[in-house]
């Protein structure tokens, strides 16, 4: 290598990452529905349109569609109930409730824009106001946009990585910081959608208690066989049930 040409390495380099960082500053917008100040780089559009597209393959990749249309209808009425009466009706997503017919893998899970899972594995041990707090747990991801601003702060992180690794030989321990931010915005992720699913079954009139109860059955769904896959990239129960019940506090001291 030339000598005096790392300087211009650094330059580029540097030149790159602030350029990430710019963006992400201009990609900065509060989320109407929860307040938070959020890394965005997509619309309400872009959201559904991309949760719509996957829908079909998630549920693929999950045995397909419960084949019982009266259990799939007490989903759908159950999730309805929680959009009607809560801030999700205002919102421009689409609300769909997939019953999935998978009876091994205890989950739940949303897609972008409002498309929303439960497996019969999970929805099986659960009553309705349980099944509230799962659903409601999952529109409070829709409702957070967190798969948006995953993307958004991963697509920031590749840029980074890469003007680090311009700069000099640093990718790898840039990539470890990246993925460490993506791990930590997930637990927070949960415990904002705990907490929205709390103020969701208050509104609809759940027992928000019952959301407890859901975490006491992912724990002891994760036996010593197997991890759930809810569980696994969920925080710790315990931590959970702690900031469910100062969320519970604080929803019915509003009413
Ligand atoms: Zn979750």
């Amino acid at each position: 290598m030339r000598r005096g040409s790392w300087k211009i390495r650094i330059f580029i380099g540097l030149a790159i990452v602030a350029f990430a960082f710019i963006q992400k500053c201009n990609n900065k917008e509060e989320n109407p529905y929860t307040g938070r100040t959020q890394t965005i780089n997509m619309s309400a559009e872009q959201e559904i349109a991309i949760g719509l597209q996957s829908a079909p393959e998630m549920a693929q990749q999950h045995g397909g569609l419960y084949p019982d249309e009266r259990l799939q209808a007490f989903v759908d009425n159950v999730g309805a109930k929680l959009v009607n009466n809560s801030i999700a009706r205002e919102t421009p997503y689409q609300y769909d409730f997939h019953l999935l017919a998978d009876d091994q893998t205890i989950n739940a899970f949303a897609l972008p824009g409002g498309q929303c899972f439960i497996t019969y594995a999970l929805f099986s041990q659960l009553t309705e106001a349980q099944l509230a707090g799962v659903l409601g747990h999952e529109i409070g991801h829709v409702i957070g946009r967190h798969s948006a601003e995953r993307i958004a702060e991963s697509s920031f992180w590749q840029t980074v990585t890469m003007g680090a690794t311009v700069g000099a030989d640093m990718g790898g321990l840039v990539g470890n910081i990246g993925q460490n931010t993506l791990l930590t915005n997930g637990r927070g992720d949960e415990l904002e959608s705990d907490e929205l699913g709390v103020l969701f079954m208050i509104q609809s009139g759940y027992d928000p208690y019952e959301m407890i109860r859901v975490m006491e059955i992912l724990k002891a769904a994760g036996g010593p066989n197997r991890v759930p896959e809810f569980q696994s990239t969920h925080p710790d129960p315990e931590n959970r049930i702690q900031k469910i019940k100062e969320a519970i506090e604080k929803y019915q001291g509003e009413r």
